[in-house]
Parts: C-alpha cells; structure tokens; sequence
C-alpha cells in the first residue's frame, strides 16, 4: 500500500508519531474500516461549515499533536444540535483546553456525525518485541479500564480467531445480550477484527492503533475514536 502522500508520510515529515484523529480515521477508512469520519476545521466558522456539510447532530473533537485523551481537557463536544452550538462549542473547547493543557499546539477541531449509542467495545493493537502485532478486544469504558477485561491474539488471526475473542472476555454475555437488552452483531465485530488485524498485518511502521471506543449494535458496528502510533522512524 503507498503512502507517499497520506497521513502516514504527514506525520513523518512532521516528525511527529501520534496522529491525529482525522488522520487516523482517514487511514482506517481507506482500509475499508467502519468510522465516524472527521473533517479538520481551524476556526469556528469552519467548524460550522463543515457540521452544515455532514449533518447534525454533530460532534467536535480537539486535534494536536501534544493531546492523546481528548476527554480529559475539555476536548470532546458531544451531540451538537445546529451550527450556534457548534460555535459555542468550538469556543469553549478552546478556553477548556487551553487551560487544561497549556503549551499544547493545537491545530484544530475535528467534526464528525453524532453516531447512536451503541455497545461500546476496544479493538486495538500494540507491538510485542517478540511476536509481533498483537490484537486486543475488550468491552469499553469502565470494563477494560477497571476490569482488564481483555483477550488477546497474535496478528495475523483467522476467522476462528476473531470468533473466539469475542466469547473469550467475562462480559460476552453483554455481547450475546442479557435482561431485555439487545445483543451486539457479533458477525460485524469479528469482520472489523479481521480487518483491523489485516491493517496492522500490512502496516509494520504502526505501532499502536486504539480503536475506543467502537460502537456495536444489533445490526452493525463503528469506531467513533480512533488513534494510530508510529513506531520510530
Ligand atoms: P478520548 O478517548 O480522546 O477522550 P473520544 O473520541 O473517545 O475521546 O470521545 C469520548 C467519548 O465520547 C467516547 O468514548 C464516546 O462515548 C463519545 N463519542 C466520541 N465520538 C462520538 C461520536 N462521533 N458519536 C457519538 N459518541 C461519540
Ligand atoms: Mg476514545
């Protein structure tokens, strides 16, 4: 695959290693991977352009190089109804994050489209020094975070593989759906494992890749967060 000109190659002639979210999900959308895809915008009046463009309700996001968890400084505005709150919210996410995180440079927000809540789930990938890329799943949020939660299998995984991570963690019959509550597509989360297994197969220069979460539901599934690291050039 050539990234001559792609996000990869942006981030190395920045020399940077952490791209941003919009690279990120530009990257994992030309793999064929289901995300929320998010548009860079460097002022308010962009920001409201671009909600205009993909429709509310829309979402903005800080982007910088120096700000891994977005959350965690103001930088996440949720459920934006119409372009007045997506110009307050470029406002305040400025203010939030600026004291939050003095020195950061920041080059933007990314906008993308409000998904549905779903079950939130992690698919992502690290590099062990001996086997290679190694693929995580987990349940989202508190379970993974709290719990360790997590199963993991050595990259590349067959279909089997991808069918026995997901029934591997102590929350699967989350999955499987309990007390009234539907249950999670279980084909369409062991199809965007084996495609992120496939992307990291294919990708060496990436070192980390975080999707969290991932949004499942009873009929498909998508990445709201997406988050790529390279290893040192
Ligand atoms: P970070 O992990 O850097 O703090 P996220 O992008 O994961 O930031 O956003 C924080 C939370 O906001 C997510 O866990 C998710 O619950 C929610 N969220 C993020 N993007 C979207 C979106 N496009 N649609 C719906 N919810 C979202
Ligand atoms: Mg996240």
């Amino acid at each position: 695959m050539s990234d001559g000109n792609g996000p990869i190659a942006a981030a190395r002639a920045d020399g940077r290693t952490l791209l941003t979210e919009v690279e990120s999900k530009q990257l994992l959308h030309d793999a064929g991977i289901n995300v929320t895809q998010a548009r860079l915008a460097t002022s308010a009046d962009d920001a409201v352009a671009a909600a205009d463009d993909i429709g509310y309700p829309a979402v903005l996001k800080v982007v910088s190089g120096d700000i891994a968890h977005k959350s965690d400084v103001g930088g996440v505005e949720l459920n934006l109804g119409d372009g007045d709150a997506v110009r307050a919210a470029y406002d305040r996410m400025m203010s939030a994050v600026a004291e939050a995180a003095p020195g950061s440079s920041v080059d933007g927000v990314s906008v993308q489209q409000m998904a549905d809540q779903g079950t939130e789930v992690i698919i992502g990938t690290t590099t062990d020094p001996q086997f290679g890329p190694v693929l995580a799943f987990g349940l989202g949020g508190i379970m993974v975070e709290v719990l360790r939660d997590v199963a993991f299998r050595i990259v590349p995984l067959e279909a089997r593989d991808a069918r026995q991570i997901v029934r591997e963690i102590r929350g699967y019959p989350v999955l499987e759906g309990v007390r009234g509550q539907a249950g999670a597509d279980l084909d369409a989360l062991e199809a965007m494992i084996l495609q992120v297994s496939e992307f990291a197969n294919e990708h060496p220069e990436v070192a980390e890749l975080d999707l969290n979460p991932v949004f499942a539901y009873p009929d498909g599934a998508i990445a709201v967060d997406a988050r790529v690291v390279l290893a040192e050039d």
